[in-house]
């Protein structure tokens, strides 16, 4: 067979190894959330859900297949070379799907770094020029762009290199750190990035696959323990064993992550700002007697009242205190601010009617 084909024949499995490969995906797959599981949620937790969405469906279908192609076909020498390509897609995709889950989190927590060193300089380079909104004629808009002087450029440069900061699970860890209290389960996030000996030995794999040796070569270089040097050493098939081996636990230490992440995200455990760490957040949910709407008012506004609250809808008294939750921070303001603004509507209308009847 030529070498076109004998490549192709990387991509065809016979009809029981598609058997196997189709079960051990099914075994992989986390469950895709549809909505956020509580009603208590703020906006972060809504924003948050369509990047975690992403990151479980490449889990699920670009991870979990080439895992369950490595894993599904009989290790030989025949196969060896065909499981070795789809072993070095593996681990590619393995540390992707671990930088996607960092980039989800830092997105669901706003912590505001770049993703990465293309966009950084692609934001410095936008910033060269000063961008004017023009309204022509028929009424739609032009935008005219301006470069700024050269010594701004190099202003702009200088500034724009040392505010940004590129994602990394490090620099993740330093801003979430400064933002906000550190929680249980963005902890263990890091906790099982850094620590499991499974995923230090894929990011190796990975890096020496992107800098030095491909799976599919004959040989690899190690270090010599008689001449602490480098040297060449030929690949054994146990080698390929044991790079097979890591799949099914580092499969299992990424999906014990990623559903920490999603359980932060639809049960809206969103952490404290560092200032508010410990501080807890309830909230009451009200039920109107009379127009039958449900509202939602801060607890401890709630308990300084001698009667039960208004109803924000048609302000009557006959109000039922329903139940009494615990909710992220971010929920509790916007219930808060959502609330100021309607006492100050509320006390609008009625200085409008004192005037009016005055
Ligand atoms: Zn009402």
């Amino acid at each position: 067979m030529d070498i076109v084909g004998k490549t192709i024949g990387y991509y065809s499995f016979n009809t029981i190894t598609k058997v196997k490969i189709k079960k051990a995906m099914k075994e992989y797959s986390i469950v895709i959330p549809n909505s956020i599981y509580t009603k208590y949620k703020s906006m972060l937790a809504i924003y948050g859900l369509s990047f975690l969405n992403e990151v479980v469906n490449y889990y699920n279908n670009d991870l979990a297949l080439t895992a369950s192609i490595c894993t599904s076909l009989p290790l030989n020498e025949k196969t060896e070379k065909k499981i070795c390509f789809h072993l070095e897609h593996y681990f590619f995709r393995l540390i992707a799907c671990w930088d996607y889950t960092f980039i989800a989190l830092n997105e669901f927590l706003h912590t505001e770094l770049i993703s990465s060193k293309d966009i950084k300089q692609k934001i410095i380079e936008e910033n060269f020029f000063v961008s004017i909104p023009v309204k022509k004629e028929g009424g739609y808009i032009e935008i005219l762009r301006f470069p700024v002087s050269e010594e701004e450029k190099k202003e702009v440069e200088k500034k724009l290199k040392k505010e940004l900061t590129v994602l990394t699970p490090v620099n993740l860890k330093v801003a979430i750190n400064k933002k906000y209290e550190m929680t249980d389960h963005i902890r263990q996030i890091f906790e099982l990035y850094n620590n499991e000996d499974a995923i230090q030995q894929a990011k190796t794999i990975r890096n020496s696959i992107v800098h030095s040796d491909s799976l599919t070569k004959k040989f690899s270089f190690e270090v010599s323990d008689l001449f602490k040097g480098q040297v060449i050493s030929s690949k054994t098939i146990s080698d390929t064993r044991n790079k097979i081996d890591l799949i099914f636990s580092s499969m299992e230490i990424l999906k014990r992550a990623i559903t920490l992440l999603k359980e932060m995200i639809i049960l809206d455990l969103f952490p404290n700002r560092i200032e508010n760490q410990l501080k807890e957040y309830y909230l009451h949910l009200i039920k109107c007697e009379k127009c039958n709407e449900e509202n939602i008012i801060m607890a401890d506004f709630v308990e300084t009242l001698d009667h039960n609250p208004v109803c924000l809808h048609c302000n009557s008294e006959n109000t039922k205190l329903i139940e009494k939750v615990k909710v992220s921070e971010p929920f509790y303001e916007q219930i808060l601010m959502k609330f100021i603004e309607d006492t100050l509507e509320y006390y609008d209308q009625e200085l409008e009617g004192i005037i009016v009847n005055e």
